[in-house]
């Protein structure tokens, strides 16, 4: 069965971008707007991954991670970070709230799917617990 990942993300491009190729390479693709209707979905959709973009309307991607983090069966599902406006002080802040990995955009075409993979195939017990 394929895999099925979550995309909250309300850059048009940026969701199409992600969205395209994660179907290209036989992933299925939900995906979200904003904040609130990304936590929602997650609770429908149950994915195996969520790749959340930090700069979001209504709340950001921190708030979100949170949030998803305090849903019992979300409570492993990996979560990818994605910001565009990298600061010092990022990577950890979204480590800190949940997520397992953190990326900076502009996405890279070329790796982009090869390193969602590999965060799929980790043990939940990866992700940093602090
Ligand atoms: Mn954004």
């Amino acid at each position: 069965m394929s895999k099925r990942i979550l995309v909250i993300e309300d850059n048009e491009r940026n969701l199409y971008l992600v969205t395209y190729l994660l179907q290209q390479q036989g992933f299925e693709v939900c995906s979200a707007r904003d904040g609130t209707a990304g936590i929602q979905r997650a609770v429908q959709e149950r994915p195996d991954l969520v790749i959340l973009d930090i700069q979001l309307p209504l709340m950001d991607g921190y708030e979100v991670a949170r949030a998803l983090r305090e849903v019992d069966a979300l409570n492993n599902t990996p979560i990818v970070a994605v910001t565009s406006y990298a600061m010092p002080g990022d990577r950890e802040k979204a480590l800190a709230v949940g997520c397992n990995a953190y990326l900076e955009k502009p996405i890279e075409p070329l790796t982009f799917v090869a390193e969602m993979r590999r965060i799929l195939s980790e043990p939940s017990s990866a992700r940093d617990p602090s």
